[in-house]
């Protein structure tokens, strides 16, 4: 049971929100109620509004400024609210983020960014549980607690200035590639290196931590899309649903990557046609780290080796079968691993 007497309610009153909603765990002193009716606060029973994690909308009134009060109740920050909500819905019905997982936040003005709450499913957030913080990570606005991994999304701030927003979650397919410990191959799918570039892997760190956000700080200028080893994804961009498309569009490579290990066969983009791609994305005013590089530096590792020399993909792969409803016959299995034993025996070979 949380109870909100006349210091809490007068604390919350100087946050500027005009509504205080509490579930069935709060409860206000008579004092606390006349100071929000005279504030013209109303205060809304809702039992969805405040789960136990997050309890209630007190977490950290905090003392704002009025300068901070009227930013985070602008024209700018409540559009800016409404967009992450909005992508916060995209990202829970793609099934991007588990339970409270993920985050988002945007800039808002010189040393001001708005960010989701900590302790919520990012698909049922409402744009007053929303959060204003310093570049310290330091909440400045809202009623709710902002979500501990903010100082990662700063460092991204800090070290790119072209990011608007950012985006985290922990999208399945890409969060396979994060658990072994790669980023997924380059040069398969076009979209890739157009809207995103080259994925960059950092090994685990503790989420929210300095160190983390010191292996990201110089990765994110030239990388918009990061892979968290053994925890999820995080992408910037130019806008809220910009930092959300390069999470939507790391995520569906992953998968068609890993969708294509089952199937024979080993094609990628032509080196030849890569800087086609670069010059595209160049004119785009897209970052990449590989405007740099020299043709043949494009494309030294073929992605197929890159993806299964190291980490040991079944190869030569084992067609499906459908007079066996897709397992493997016999005949197939010995014709498969005759190849995979003549191939090495080549290779043997022709190294002496
Ligand atoms: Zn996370």
């Amino acid at each position: 049971m949380q109870l909100i007497a006349q210091k809490e309610a007068a604390e919350f009153v100087k946050t500027g929100a005009k509504e205080f909603r509490q579930n069935s765990e709060v409860r206000l002193t008579p004092g606390a109620k006349d100071i929000f009716t005279e504030a013209g606060v109303k205060v809304v029973f809702d039992s969805t509004a405040a789960p136990a994690s997050a309890p209630a909308a007190t977490a950290t009134p905090g003392h704002y400024t009025p300068d901070d009060v009227r930013l985070f109740a602008s024209k700018e920050a409540t559009e800016i609210k409404e967009q992450i909500c909005d992508i916060g819905r995209r990202i829970w019905a793609r099934e991007y983020c588990d339970g409270n997982g993920g985050n988002i936040s945007a800039r808002l003005g010189p040393d001001r960014f708005i960010c989701t709450p900590t302790g919520v499913s990012k698909g049922f957030m409402k744009p007053d549980m929303m959060c204003m913080v310093d570049g310290k990570g330091k909440q400045l606005g809202g009623t709710w607690k902002r979500s501990s991994e903010i100082t990662t999304h700063m460092a991204i701030f800090h070290s790119t200035p072209e990011a608007v927003s950012v985006c985290h979650a922990h999208p399945c397919h890409a969060g396979a590639f994060a658990i072994k410990g790669m980023a997924p191959p380059p040069r398969l799918i076009p979209e890739l290196e157009v809207f995103v570039g080259t994925v960059a892997y950092t090994p685990y760190k503790t989420p929210g931590s300095a160190e983390i956000a010191a292996e990201i700080f110089p990765l994110a200028p030239k990388h918009q899309s990061i892979l968290m080893g053994n925890h999820g994804v995080i992408c910037w961009g130019k806008s809220v649903e910009d930092a959300y498309f390069k999470m939507e569009i790391t995520d569906a490579y992953c998968r068609t990557v890993i969708l294509a290990q089952s199937i024979p066969g080993a094609a990628s983009i032509p080196c030849d046609k890569l800087p086609e791609l670069l010059n595209i994305k160049k004119t785009l005013g897209l970052p990449d780290d590989r405007y740099d590089l020299k043709p043949a530096g494009l494309c030294e590792v073929d992605p197929w080796q890159q993806m299964c020399g190291s980490h040991g993909c079944s190869s030569p792969v084992t067609p499906f079968n459908p007079m066996t409803n897709g397992a493997a016959s016999s005949d197939a299995e010995i014709e498969a691993l005759v190849q995979k034993l003549t191939d090495e025996i080549v290779a043997n070979l022709s190294k002496k």
